[in-house]
């Protein structure tokens, strides 16, 4: 059976990946020309069988793959994959289920029904809820902002879905300096535009003050969107919920939340206070594949406004018959045909629990912590932020006397370059407050003491080594 085999090729071969993770380098091998030169070929008249077309794939991509999905990377956010969800997104691809409808992929449908109750639950968000699982949490800002949109439009009397945008009221979206630049995305493809958003200054904490929100609400009385943080991607500041929401209800504006991977600090007793009040907002956005380490895609919107969301995203067609009883994905996605990808949601859910995710996030975050405060103590590094949650800031210091914030900007990205160069671990920058930055964003479900250990050592012998090699000052 040559279907069966090319199946066992790939099997195989992520049985392999998986096995090895841990021992091949972090960062990828192949550079830019090496990945071109494997993987652009002419395409053929003649085609190749399935098995070749598995075994060259595997063979091309091997140098040009990140260990993302390892225990020592901790560049960006970027989650891992439970072995249940792992292997839910496998049979997910086989059923190959369009999940719009009930009636294309009834077991999909009740799948995600639950899934997403679920979430909610987990979350602590309100439970009249609706939600729609979207490829990430970009494509989640803009649904909840989508039903956002119409609902304050609605307000003034403009209905977006005859009318359009031309010629309507003017909506403006306040946020946070520090906010994601896909909620200036989301803003763009809803036809808002970037004049639309006011930056709200937030304090060195990166939390929002209510005085400069009440500053920003009194400057207009538009329709307005505000965007909170529930956890910036630096520091994982939470903007002070309790007190901010109460202050935009009261001016009538709607309430989003940027919880991309923040929001799961909610499903843990130890951090659940920071993110206090977050419940009186209207919608939330959010992933599955960063903390719940579920693979790539799945983001989940959450609207409180059931009808709003409904409203924004429904559609009915000639041969669609909805179900009466049954959710149709159609109704709250943005997408028309889908991969149905709450069933790996519900996988990990079912592997974890709720004490598995309270256990996953605090873990991460006491790596997180130690890491940073490990490497804090090496001479010439600096603790630029210490994690409240599972993300920290570091900075590396150019010793020779004299040496500028240039010079530190310099030691800290050839410190972040070394590093990833030496496979042991993986790590991005980034600038905060004007100086740049090695951030650590630990979420991957894989990491543990060893890796923490081998890690720290890892940037202790590039530190010493750039140390040594540092040339005598010019004077
Ligand atoms: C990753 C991230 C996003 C974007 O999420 P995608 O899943 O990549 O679309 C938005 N906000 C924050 C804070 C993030 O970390």
């Amino acid at each position: 059976m040559q279907s069966s085999s090319t199946l066992d090729l790939a099997v195989n071969a992520a049985k392999s990946w998986l096995e090895e993770i841990n021992e091949r380098p972090v960062g990828a091998i192949d550079d830019l020309e090496t990945l071109r030169a494997k993987l652009i070929s002419h395409l053929s008249d003649e085609g190749s069988s399935p098995e070749e077309v598995v075994n060259d794939l595997v063979e091309a991509t091997k140098g040009g793959l990140l260990g993302s999905a390892g225990g020592r990377f901790f560049a960006w956010v970027i989650g891992g994959s439970l072995p249940s969800a792992l292997a839910a997104d496998w049979l997910t691809s086989t059923w190959d289920q369009n999940a719009a409808l009930y009636a294309c992929g009834p077991a999909a449908s009740v799948v995600e029904e639950i899934a997403g109750e679920w979430i909610k639950e987990l979350l602590h968000l309100p439970r009249q809820s609706s939600f729609a699982f979207t490829t990430g949490c970009q494509l989640a800002h803009f649904t909840c902002l989508a039903a956002a949109r119409a609902a304050q439009l609605k307000k003034v009397g403009w209905n977006i879905n005859e009318d359009g945008l031309f010629g309507a009221p003017i909506i403006r979206v306040l946020t946070s300096e520090h906010r994601h630049a896909s909620i200036d995305r989301a803003v763009r493809y809803l036809g808002l535009g970037n004049k639309s958003l006011v930056s709200i200054e937030t304090d060195s904490d990166g939390r929002i003050r209510p005085e400069n929100l009440k500053r920003a609400l009194s400057a207009s009385s538009a329709p307005t969107i505000l965007v909170l943080n529930a956890a910036d991607l630096n520091i994982a500041a939470f903007d002070p919920f309790e007190e901010l929401i109460p202050i935009a209800k009261e001016a009538g504006a709607w309430v989003h939340i940027d919880g991309a991977f923040g929001l799961f600090a909610r499903a843990s007793k130890q951090k659940f206070h920071l993110t206090a009040g977050l419940e009186l907002a209207d919608s939330w956005a959010t992933d599955g594949h960063k903390w719940l380490n579920v693979p790539f895609d799945c983001g989940i919107a959450i609207v409180k406004d059931r009808d709003a969301h409904r409203e924004a995203m429904t559609i009915s067609a000639s041969y669609i018959a909805p179900e009466n009883q049954a959710r149709d994905q159609i109704d709250w996605n943005p997408e028309w045909s889908r991969r149905a990808r709450g069933i790996p949601v519900y996988a990990a859910l079912r592997e974890l629990g709720k004490d598995g995710v309270a256990d996953l996030v605090d873990r991460t975050s006491r790596y997180c912590h130690a890491i940073v405060t490990e490497i804090d103590k090496i001479p010439g590094a600096k603790m630029m932020w210490e994690p409240q949650l599972n993300q920290g800031l570091l900075r590396f210091l150019d010793l020779r006397p004299g040496a500028t914030e240039a010079d530190h900007d310099r030691r800290t990205d050839a410190v972040i370059a070394e590093v990833n160069a030496s496979g042991e671990a993986f790590f991005s920058g980034t600038t905060w407050n004007g100086l740049k930055a090695m951030r650590v964003s630990v979420v991957n479900w894989r990491t543990n003491d060893e890796d923490v250990k081998r890690t720290i050592r890892a940037v202790e012998n590039v530190v010493r080594e750039l140390q040594k090699t540092e040339p005598e000052p010019a004077c």
